[in-house]
């Protein structure tokens, strides 16, 4: 009994060592080994999306156009629903990526897409929803007429488009009457994307949901939101910087080409090359490559690019419940806006080869024997605020480890050692004396 209270108390005692201090240049080292990762920073594969990833939301708004007299496509009510309906049955498809249908017999992952869209009305417009409706005898339609009306022209864009480039602006336009009345006139769901303006139209929306597939349960069953929801993928897929992947070259290898197969068939050579991935025309575009991913995830995370301008800014404001914790040898290769704290563990070594943002009193923390490695590593505040430190703690004679190499930078942190003096701060002195 004695040996036991004996064991205890030294563990009570341990325990109680713990100690921990804001990074001080002392504690700072040069020498390390680094990974032999070969992958560039600005290398799609460094933007593999994994459940560490925060989820990215694109902002989007959308615009029912109507004929002058508000006919041919939905009413305000019935056209709010079907926008809402779309959102979550686009958002539906994102959260289940599946596996590719080609090469046939593929080991191709399925990685989480880790992107989502968000209805994004304009704070500016008092009780504004997102939704927008035009009655516009001369832009309605989606046709190629006069060069104003042609479908490459972003007049209508340019006439009716909220929150330019900081909102996906999406506009449902429908089929010409004429074009719907004739027999030969073949009705499809399509779309054009305008990447870089973040636009895109979308025409078949209306006239499908007018079309039954059959009762079930004594319920007609038409072509609703559900069924034009690949649509909205595909063309926001281009806006999001990437390509079709059935014909020349989308900068993807993981994404082979296919012989225009529309679905999937009994015979050659439908039957194994089929394709069902979301830049494909298919009727299933529900797969999204890990190329494609990479691509779209390193256009949310370059500071400079289109995409990036239309995202949440979710990684502003400290979320302690988004923490990352390192349990094992890591490295980051691709930039990355983290929403929580980041958490090295015991024995855990994570080498950051590009920037990272902390949110407003983020904090990185390192558990005795953990390591930072910043090899050429850039940690910041993003949204001009700042972040709160690199945190380690020690208990006995081990202690949480930095090494700083290749010019990495800290910066935009209230405590502890930075690389660069904090704008207009007085602690300026004392960082500057511990410089030398
Ligand atoms: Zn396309």
């Amino acid at each position: 009994m004695k040996h036991l209270l004996f064991i205890l108390l030294i563990l009570i005692s341990i325990h109680s060592c713990k100690e921990t201090s804001f990074l001080n240049s002392n504690d700072i080292s040069t020498e390390t080994e680094v990974s032999d990762q070969l992958v560039r920073p600005n290398h799609y594969s460094a933007y593999y999306p994994d459940s560490t990833f925060a989820i990215r939301y694109v902002r989007v708004n959308f615009h029912i156009m109507r004929d002058g007299k508000g006919l041919h496509n939905f009413s305000e009510e019935e056209g709010t629903a079907y926008i809402h309906e779309y959102l979550i049955e686009t958002n539906k498809k994102l959260a289940d990526n599946q596996k590719m249908f080609i090469p046939d017999g593929n080991n191709t992952p399925v990685l989480p897409t880790r992107y989502r869209f968000e209805l994004a009305p304009d704070p500016n417009i008092d009780g504004d929803d997102g939704i927008y409706f035009h009655n516009d005898e001369e832009l309605y339609n989606f046709v190629k007429r006069s060069k104003k009306r042609s479908q490459m022209s972003n007049f209508i864009f340019k006439k009716y488009g909220v929150q330019k480039g900081k909102v996906l602006n999406v506009f449902v336009q429908p089929h010409h009457p004429d074009s719907l009345k004739s027999k030969t006139f073949k009705k499809v769901i399509t779309g054009i994307a305008f990447p870089n303006k973040n636009w895109l139209r979308l025409a078949g929306l209306y006239s499908y949901s007018r079309d039954t597939m059959g009762i079930k349960k004594g319920v007609a069953v038409t072509k609703g939101a559900w069924f034009c929801a690949g649509l909205m993928n595909h063309e926001s897929g281009h806006v999001l910087g990437i390509h079709h992947t059935w014909s020349g070259n989308d900068g993807c290898s993981d994404t082979p080409n296919n012989p225009n197969c529309y679905t999937r068939q009994k015979n050659a050579p439908c039957n194994t090359k089929a394709s069902n991935n979301v830049m494909d025309y298919n009727t299933y575009q529900n797969a999204w490559s890990p190329c494609q991913l990479g691509k779209v995830h390193r256009n949310f995370s370059n500071k400079n690019s289109a995409q990036r301008k239309m995202l949440k800014r979710t990684w502003c404001s400290l979320n302690p419940d988004a923490t990352i914790t390192i349990k094992d040898k890591t490295v980051w290769t691709g930039s990355r806006d983290l929403e929580g704290h980041l958490i090295i563990g015991k024995r855990a070594v994570l080498e950051i080869k590009s920037r990272v943002s902390l949110p407003k009193d983020g904090q990185i923390i390192i558990k005795p024997g953990g390591k930072l490695i910043l090899n050429g590593a850039k940690l910041e505040n993003d949204c001009g605020d700042y972040w709160s430190g690199i945190v380690l703690e020690k208990r006995g004679e081990s202690k949480g480890q930095v090494v700083i190499i290749n010019n990495a930078v800290i910066k935009d942190n209230t405590n502890g050692y930075r690389t660069k003096p904090k704008k207009g701060s007085t602690s300026k002195k004392k960082n500057n004396k511990k410089k030398k």
